[in-house]
């Protein structure tokens, strides 16, 4: 009965602080955004309490009535929220977050050691796509399955889909994902698709940055072409941390790979009953109701019209930002953004990512350090990813972006001097000792 700030006032004071820090500062990562209080509410209820191992109506254990109303709930509020048809797709809304959703998918539908191509993680894919370097298979999925990158073209940092035609017809994987944690461009799925057909393999959208812009329809829409689509429910969607996987309902055949394949040699899906059994029993136990309805509430608040306004505000902002920024001389992979974020390559300034990251960590501005297309490494990458789904959701405009930019380039400014007077000490590090020192004295001369 008693508060969190009686029982517990250390811990108590870190999140006050915490949330503190999320109100005094721009909050720039594009995989970030705050939920609502509806959201946090049911993240904070006695759902937590409950243990549900199965599915709605086939539980392990009793007492279960509402919490299957609950599940049920948000599977409906998903397929809603974009616009599918329940006899064509089916979801599974149990899955605790993006990276084990892509596991429990790629458990379900491949063999270990099965074959996968995804985004390669320095040209913008993620680590759960597969990643490995020559010397170190860093994602369990490089680990437990045979994984191959496609690439973006490093002078245009498109996706080069031609590469992926010409290296999956010798690959031959079974399964393609099309998703991206650092691409500001739209994915072009019909390509995605066909590519998929020529070799027989599976089409995963992994839509988790964009959900929000795909609910909203600003963005282009994966379920046309895919298989099956995941999604985090915590970046533009606007929810708790988790993740909803959304498959095809029926038998898939699959293309027979070999000429003149007798029917029983034909591989056939049913992607729904491999997905769930790869959820639960496979990879999980009990579900985590209260994220669960904490969906179900972010689903429900996705499908209103004042969200797609929102989703279309961030697609505005981010197109504003990059239009002030380049207007500074900035330059940005692609040259640009369809979506809610944005690719600063830093290289030209010579900056890189990490010592930018901290500069504007010091004048709270939360950004993340991310590799540009052609880096040689991944340790030292020489752009910011920036993005404008957690602002625009605190209200910023077109106009309130504009001077974002004009804070943005004055921090990274400074950073090239301050880059500059250490590279004449022969020291390459920025110190946040010695960014607040310089800021204070560009204050000063200015005041
Ligand atoms: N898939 C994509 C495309 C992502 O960008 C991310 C996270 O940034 C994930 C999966 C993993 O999500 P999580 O951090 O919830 O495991």
């Amino acid at each position: 009965r008693e508060s969190l700030r009686d029982i517990d006032p250390e811990m108590y004071g870190l999140i006050q602080k915490e949330k503190k820090r999320q109100i005094h500062g721009l909050e720039m990562i594009a995989s970030e955004n705050f939920t609502s209080r509806g959201v946090l509410e049911a993240l904070g209820s006695c759902l937590t309490n409950k243990y549900s191992e199965g599915y709605p109506g086939v539980r392990y254990y009793g007492g279960n009535e509402y919490i299957d109303e609950i599940e049920s709930l948000t599977q409906k509020r998903a397929l809603q929220a974009f616009d599918l048809n329940p006899e064509e797709w089916g979801v599974n809304v149990q899955s605790l977050s993006g990276a084990p959703a892509n596991f429990a998918v790629y458990t379900a539908l491949l063999e270990p050691h099965g074959r996968l191509m995804g985004l390669d993680l320095p040209d913008g894919g993620h680590l759960s796509h597969g990643y490995a370097t020559l010397t170190k298979k860093i994602s369990a999925t490089s680990a437990f399955f045979e994984t191959m990158p496609y690439k973006v073209d490093p002078k245009t940092g498109l996706i080069d889909y031609d590469f992926l035609a010409r290296t999956s017809k010798l690959f031959r994987p079974k399964l393609i994902v099309a998703g991206i944690s650092c691409y500001s461009r739209n994915l072009e799925y019909d390509k995605f698709r066909s590519i998929c057909d020529d070799v027989g393999a599976i089409l995963l959208a992994d839509m988790a940055h964009v959900s929000g812009l795909v609910a909203a329809k600003v963005v282009a829409n994966p379920f046309e072409h895919s298989d099956v689509v995941t999604t985090t429910t915590h970046k533009s969607l606007r929810g708790p941390r988790a993740a909803l996987i959304f498959f095809r309902r029926g038998i898939k055949k699959k293309q027979p790979t070999k000429k003149g394949a007798k029917d029983d040699q034909v591989e056939t899906y049913d992607f729904e009953r491999r997905i769930n059994e790869a959820i639960f029993p496979g990879l999980q136990g009990g579900p985590h109701n209260n994220t669960i309805a904490a969906i179900g509430i972010a689903l429900k608040e996705a499908s209103s019209d004042e969200f797609k306004s929102y989703a279309k505000q961030v697609v505005n902002n981010a197109k504003q930002l990059v239009k002030s920024l380049q207007d500074k001389g900035y330059v940005f992979v692609s040259g640009g953004t369809d979506t809610h974020l944005a690719l600063l390559d830093l290289r030209p300034l010579g900056l890189d990512g990490a010592k930018t990251e901290k500069v504007l960590e010091a004048v709270s501005v939360a950004v993340n350090k991310n590799t540009c297309p052609g880096d040689k490494s991944a340790l030292k990458p020489s752009g910011i990813r920036l993005g404008t789904p957690a602002l625009t959701t605190r209200g910023f405009r077109e106009k309130d972006i504009v001077e974002v930019a004009n804070y943005v380039d004055q921090a990274i400014k400074l950073a090239v001097e301050i880059n500059k007077s250490n590279d004449n000490k022969k020291s390459s590090l920025v110190t946040l000792k010695d960014f607040k020192e310089n800021m204070k004295r560009s204050e000063h001369a200015k005041s």
